[in-house]
């Protein structure tokens, strides 16, 4: 008999319609398009990393609690070490709270935002709520709560990507107090400004917070994400949780990178000078409205195609990001990069309008 074998037919409609994700790269382009930490690593941190590491480091199984990591977190935010998970990166966590509280449930998302959220909601197979940002990105705040009502999870990011705002505390605690589902509010960038909602946590059962190394700690390549929650929220978060979900070697630099971490105190205030510096000129010239921001990037709306922009840059070196996301055709977002890369930008931008 003929084996009329079709996995598609078996795999949901939502899943089937999600784009495998895959990544153009352009060797030897200044690279201004992930929000990454832009300095060389540390080298001492690096040799400090290598000395934690023994003989067995390899071939056992890595701590499936990262204890170390997660109590020294702990004691460097001020919080519980039950109030926290770690991940491999924070996608990994917003993956996790998608299968925990998104599946079959309904996911409310403050749009436009970072991608991995309704991505990671369709792979959970949650029914996804956009509630549009206003036309300053700021919140909708009343429009956020009403969708909550029959929601299983909020999310939110503040500083947000790629829009650089930040929500207020008041926005975050109206949404909190009215919200009966989990919040989640994506810090990732918040190293850079904005408000840190963290001191809400022990008043609010419902936050959840995500952090992580990735982005002011120089991290990205190690993959180390941390949520910060009440037990009442955790305890279903680690059902989902891999049991060996952060190897031994970024649980090592991790823990390495919190103990020194004074070393990125002077890179992220260059970084958040640098923003300001670019800010500024791009403010000054015609044919862009660049956005404020709170973050290691910026924002800008082109009067020209942004494709136009994007590739014009792109024939000059230098890799920004541009959006898939009807809502932001006319935007590109560029992250703060070492000072010479900064100047190299702003130069080609004047050359291509
Ligand atoms: N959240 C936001 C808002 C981000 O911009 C990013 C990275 N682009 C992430 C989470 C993912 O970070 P990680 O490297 O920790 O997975």
């Amino acid at each position: 008999m003929e084996n009329r074998f079709d996995p598609g037919r078996l795999v949901r409609k939502g899943l089937q319609e999600l784009v495998p994700y895959q990544e153009i790269t352009y060797p030897g382009v200044i690279k201004l398009n992930a929000n990454e930490n832009p300095y060389d690593f540390p080298e001492e941190i690096r040799l400090a990393i290598n000395e934690m590491l023994g003989p067995q480091s390899f071939t056992r199984y890595p701590d499936a609690m990262a204890q170390q990591l997660v109590q020294e977190l702990a004691h460097c935010h001020g919080v519980s070490a039950e109030q926290i998970m770690v991940g491999n990166g924070s996608d990994e966590l917003i993956l996790d709270l998608m299968l925990t509280f998104g599946a079959g449930n309904r996911v409310v998302i403050a749009v436009p935002t970072f991608s991995m959220y309704g991505i990671h909601a369709r792979v959970a197979g949650a029914e996804i709520v956009e509630i549009p940002r206003q036309f300053d990105f700021e919140l909708d705040v009343p429009e956020i709560v009403r969708a909550s009502g029959d929601a299983a999870l909020v999310v939110l990011c503040s500083p947000n990507n790629p829009s650089g705002n930040s929500a207020t505390v008041e926005q975050v605690q109206s949404i909190l107090d009215n919200c009966p589902c989990p919040v989640v509010v994506d810090q990732a960038y918040v190293e850079f400004g904005g408000p840190d909602f963290l001191p809400l946590l022990d008043r609010y059962p419902n936050l959840v917070i995500l952090r992580t190394f990735s982005k002011a700690y120089g991290l990205a390549g190690l993959r180390v994400g941390y949520l910060f929650a009440q037990s009442q929220v955790l305890q279903y978060l680690f059902k989902v949780k891999q049991p060996f979900n952060l190897n031994t070697f970024s649980q090592v630099a991790a823990l390495t990178v919190l103990r020194h971490r004074d070393v990125f105190a002077p890179q992220v205030a260059e970084i958040t000078r640098q923003r300001d510096i670019l800010y500024n000129t791009m403010q000054q010239m015609p044919g862009f409205d660049v956005l404020p921001s709170d973050a290691n990037y910026l924002m800008f709306k082109t009067g020209y195609s942004a494709a136009d922009v994007f590739d014009g840059l792109l024939s000059r070196g230098v890799l920004v990001r541009n959006f898939g996301d009807p809502l932001l055709s006319q935007y590109l977002r560029v992250s703060v990069g070492q000072t010479e890369e900064n100047v190299i930008f702003l130069r080609s931008l004047q050359q291509v309008i």
